[in-house]
């Protein structure tokens, strides 16, 4: 522990980042860094504690704390308070492959277990790694690593989402030949086509993936592996195969008259918006004057909310099933989280002057003009009773309303993988989850894919693991 007082001496202060009115203006990346000396003050706040909850990655009850790839998070801290760049990097790097895309969008578990908190702020954990890979990416200490020896195994993943980078990264560092292919025609899943480049620049994706390929990875895009190239093909050219296809099928939005122009599901919108930005065209679809209502209230919805707002909508309206206390109500370790606005609800406020979000409310119907155009939403407002073990929902009787719309973005959750590559390599997805990583002994299985719908950092900490049980499987070491 570099400075034993230190978390009585400092208050936390996390990165600067621009106002609403700035980066609305804009697509970028909104967060700045603090200055050297403040950052190493804030690294000082760490107590090193000897049983540090912050990189345990451990559930309790409902929820889960901690680091889940079990960050050396004390190690890096002191390393950040005595301005060890380089050995701070070197701890970092032994958990985490990407702490660049953790140091951005990663909720920060590791922060609501840190026992800081007990007696006032978390330390700024996220903010100190993400100031550690980013020094060594402008001081050249991000290297290509080339693996001095080569196995002859061959292996393929299929996905580039960041569970599939993590095994590939983890198999070429133990000398196997990796192949990444991707259905889409850039690699990096979700973090290229489906976080928003205000919250993850796409430049810092395509870094890591130039990075990669120095290394030796090889990634072939625009092939879909189910369709275009069979389980039986890839299994006679590769020794091995780890699936990371992620989980983007949409769950199915059953309101009246939804079907049709103007609307569309989340994740379809914003990989249009991603690409559009990238290809430098127009996106395929645009909010632009468009009077937006978006169904959710998770990190997607805030992410269609942020993009529209940029797109120049001219309203967004946010409707919410569930009730204002539910969505607020953050569990940490030692007690609730403060709650703080979203950054498009921040975003939003600024621009209509109020809260886009409108709790406790469903769309009974989406109306259409006689051209079958999309002219407004029909909405009603809800109550929660208790019901048998989980809340039931009952409608407020005449609190019907109609909010006027040209758009309506879903985002209703995600219900898991499309069913067509499991059933091509014989997995049955009802025992992803249960533990089961493989029932076919060289396939194995990662990510969203095997989880659900998850966090960037529990889709690498699968990624890591799958890539551990096909490195053993590979070698003939026994677990
Ligand atoms: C809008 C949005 C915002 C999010 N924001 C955050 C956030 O701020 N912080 C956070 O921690 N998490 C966030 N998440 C969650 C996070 O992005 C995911 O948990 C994570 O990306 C899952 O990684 P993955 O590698 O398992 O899958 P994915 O990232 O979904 O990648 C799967 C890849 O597999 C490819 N693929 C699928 N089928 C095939 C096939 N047949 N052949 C070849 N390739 C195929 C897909 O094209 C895709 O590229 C967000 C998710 C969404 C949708
Ligand atoms: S819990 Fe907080 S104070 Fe304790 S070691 Fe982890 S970061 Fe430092």
């Amino acid at each position: 522990m570099g400075k034993p007082t230190g978390f009585m001496e400092y208050a936390r202060r996390e990165d600067p980042v621009q106002s609403p009115e700035e980066r609305l203006a804009h697509f970028g990346g909104f967060h700045g860094a603090l200055p050297e000396e403040e950052r190493r003050e804030q690294g000082a706040r760490c107590m090193e504690c000897g049983v540090p909850f912050c990189q345990s990655g451990c559930s309790f009850g409902k929820g889960s704390f901690g680091c889940p790839l079990h960050n050396l998070i004390p190690e890096w801290n002191d390393m950040v308070y005595r301005g060890n760049s380089r050995h701070a990097l070197s701890r970092l790097l032994k958990t985490n492959n990407f702490p660049e895309f953790t140091g951005r969008v990663c909720p920060a578990l590791c922060e609501s277990a840190c026992v800081c908190r007990l007696g006032g702020d978390a330390v700024t954990i996220r903010d100190n790694e993400l100031s550690i890979i980013e020094y060594a990416y402008a001081n050249g200490l991000m290297k290509p690593r080339i693996p001095a020896l080569r196995s002859g195994k061959r292996v393929a993943v299929v996905g580039s989402g960041p569970a599939g980078l993590a095994a590939a990264d983890q198999l070429n560092q133990r000398g196997h030949s990796v192949t990444v292919l991707e259905r889409d025609d850039r690699p990096g899943g979700l973090l290229m086509y489906g976080i928003p480049s205000m919250k993850l620049p796409k430049d810092i994706v395509m870094r890591r993936l130039d990075l990669m390929e120095r290394e030796g990875i090889r990634f072939r895009v625009n092939v879909d592996v189910g369709r275009a190239v069979q389980a039986k093909d890839l299994l006679a050219e590769y020794d091995c195969v780890v699936l990371c296809c992620g989980a983007g099928k949409a769950r199915p939005y059953q309101v009246k008259g939804v079907e049709g122009p103007g609307a569309v599901y989340a994740l379809p919108y914003l990989r249009s918006a991603s690409k559009a930005l990238l290809d430098r065209a127009l996106p395929i679809y645009d909010a632009l004057n468009r009077r937006v209502v978006v169904v959710g209230a998770g990190d997607t919805s805030a992410d269609c909310v942020a993009t529209a707002l940029r797109q120049g909508c001219a309203s967004v309206t946010q409707v919410i099933r569930k009730s204002q206390t539910a969505i607020e109500r953050k569990e940490g370790l030692w007690g609730l989280m403060p709650y703080k606005p979203d950054y498009a609800e921040e975003e939003a406020t600024v621009r209509f002057g109020h809260s886009p979000r409108r709790y406790d409310t469903v769309i009974k119907e989406v109306l259409r003009d006689e051209k079958g155009a999309l002219n407004a939403v029909l909405t009603a407002k809800v109550t929660w009773k208790k019901g048998n073990g989980r809340p039931v929902m009952e409608e407020v009787q005449g609190s019907e309303e109609t909010i006027p719309a040209d758009m309506l973005i879903i985002a209703s959750g995600f219900s898991g993988c499309e069913d067509y590559v499991p059933d091509g390599f014989g997995l049955d997805v009802r025992d992803f989850g249960s533990g089961c990583d493989t029932v076919n002994e060289r396939v194995f299985v990662a990510g969203d894919m095997r989880t659900g719908a998850s966090l960037v950092v529990n889709a690498i900490a699968d990624g890591r693991r799958a890539a551990r049980l096909a490195d053993s499987y590979l070698m003939r070491y026994v677990e």
